[in-house]
This record gives structure tokens, sequence and C-alpha cells, in this order.
């Protein structure tokens, strides 16, 4: 799988509300086998270059790629075919479905597996696929136990996991987490820090905007930092973190936000 998988690339990506530019000329690469972070504080633009990405909104300039393919119009539901999952800043999971619900929710974005079929009681060739899709996103987040409880008796911290387990069953190639720690505890933090330098090492492009600076600087490969729609300074962790401009932006005024 590690060399197939394609980089993600946003060139010149611009995005405005009003006279507001969210995102103001951001190039950035999501290649395969790396943890990349985008970090920043409050309205830095980062969930707005995420939903770019992401494809939930349209930037009003620059491209976006995936490998050679422009994907830059391209709807979200269509991006999630071609392998780019997500998970959301505000929890989303359907809270009467089962944990393991959910996650076929999430195996069958990308599967394609006929509701039709199902409701019918047809057989079908993704049903499989998905069965085992489903079981290893339960196992690769720690879930298995849980599968069968209704999302709505769950904690927060367990819903992140949910929701990382739903674009995990997907099987993407590009993983793009906004904020996957917050509500998580210290023992949650450092569980999900091993799964995705694991799904890095697998050859997997993982997307982590994030807060949580230990779990940033202990799992990214490169950090990027914004402020106020731009890229202010780049590069690996250790680099970043001595960054003049970084630390202006954002390392210095410790604002726990
Ligand atoms: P971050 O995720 O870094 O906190 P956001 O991308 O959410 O930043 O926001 C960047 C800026 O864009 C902020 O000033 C925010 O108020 C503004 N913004 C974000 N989404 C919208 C929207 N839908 N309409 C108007 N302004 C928005
Ligand atoms: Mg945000």
């Amino acid at each position: 799988r590690q060399s197939d998988v394609p980089s993600l690339q946003a060139r010149g990506l611009v995005r405005h509300f009003g006279g507001l530019r969210a995102v103001d000329g951001v190039d950035l690469a999501v290649p395969p086998g790396e943890v990349t972070a985008v970090i920043g504080p409050n309205g830095a633009g980062k969930s707005t270059l995420f939903h770019c990405l992401a494809g939930a909104q349209r930037p009003d300039e620059g491209r976006i790629r995936l490998g050679e393919r422009d994907i830059t119009r391209l709807a979200d539901h269509r991006r999630a075919r071609l392998g780019i999952a997500r998970t959301f800043q505000v929890v989303s999971v359907f809270p009467s479905l089962t944990v393991a619900d959910n996650l076929r929710v999430g195996a069958e974005n990308r599967t394609g597996a006929s509701a039709t079929a199902r409701l019918l009681g047809l057989p079908d060739a993704a049903r499989g696929r998905t069965r085992t899709a489903v079981e290893a996103a339960l196992e690769l987040v720690g879930l298995t136990e849980l599968r069968d409880v209704r999302c709505g008796e769950l904690p927060t911290g367990t819903l992140r996991l949910v929701e990382l387990g739903r674009a995990l069953a997907s099987r993407p190639s590009v993983l793009l987490l906004d904020e996957p720690a917050s509500g998580l505890d210290d023992t949650e933090t450092g569980r999900l820090r091993v799964l995705l330098r694991g799904l890095a090492d697998d050859g997997l492009a993982v997307l982590l905007v994030e807060h949580d600076m230990e779990l940033v600087f202990g799992v990214a490969d490169s950090v990027h930092v914004m402020a106020a729609g731009r890229i202010v300074a780049s590069g690996p962790p250790e680099q970043v973190r001595e960054n003049e401009a970084a630390r202006a932006a954002y390392l210095d005024p410790v604002t726990g936000d």
C-alpha cells in the first residue's frame, strides 16, 4: 500500500468570508507515511483550511491535488471515495446507533455497499468487505468491547474514538483530523498518539489540526504554524519549536485555547 498512496497537496489556497481572508494563500503538502500537523491560535484559519481539503468548503482561489488528480471542485463524498477520510472538530456520530453501526456507516462510504440490497436481504459482495473493515477499525481504536453500546450512552472522549474508527473503517489513504484530542484524557491521548504514529508508519497521509502541543510535538513529522490565514512557519517539530515567527504567533503566548 505504501508506494501507491498519493500526496494531498494544496497550492495558493484562499478562502474568504466577506472581507475576511480566513485562508490567505496557503501551500501545504500532506505526504504519505507522515503526520503533518497544523497549529495556531483560535481564528487562525485552521478549520477553514481543513474544510477546503476535505471538500466541505470550496476555496475561492488555489488548487488541491490528490497525487496527479485535481480535486479542487470535487464534492466531499466523492473525495471520500478516493480515500480521503475526515473527523469533525465537534463530534458527529449517530447517537441512536451502536458503535459498530457507526463504523459500518463509515465503511459503506467507501465500499458502496448497497443499502437496497441489504434491505431486500440480497447478497452483496461489498458486505463482506464492510464487515472486515469494521472489525479491523474497532480493533485499531480499541472499541471492540464497546461495539454493541449505543453511542448516546458514551462520553465525549470515547465518541472521538468512534469517529476516528468510522474514518478508518472507510480504509482511507489520507486521514484528516480536526482536533481529535479535544475531550480525550491523558491516557486516551497517549493511545491516539501511538495509533497515529502506527497509521503513518503504515503509509497513510495524516493531517492533524490540533491544540494539544504535547500530542503535536510527540507525533508530527512536520509542523505548520498558521496565523491570520497564513502559514508563518514550517518544518520538523524540533525546528519549529525554536522558530522566531512560530513563537511570536503561537508558542510563546500560551493562551491555553
Ligand atoms: P481556527 O480553526 O484556526 O480557529 P477558523 O478557520 O475556524 O479558525 O476561522 C478563521 C476565521 O474565519 C475566523 O475569524 C472565523 O471567525 C472566520 N470564519 C470561519 N468560518 C466562517 C463562516 N462560515 N462565516 C464567516 N466567518 C467564518
Ligand atoms: Mg478550528
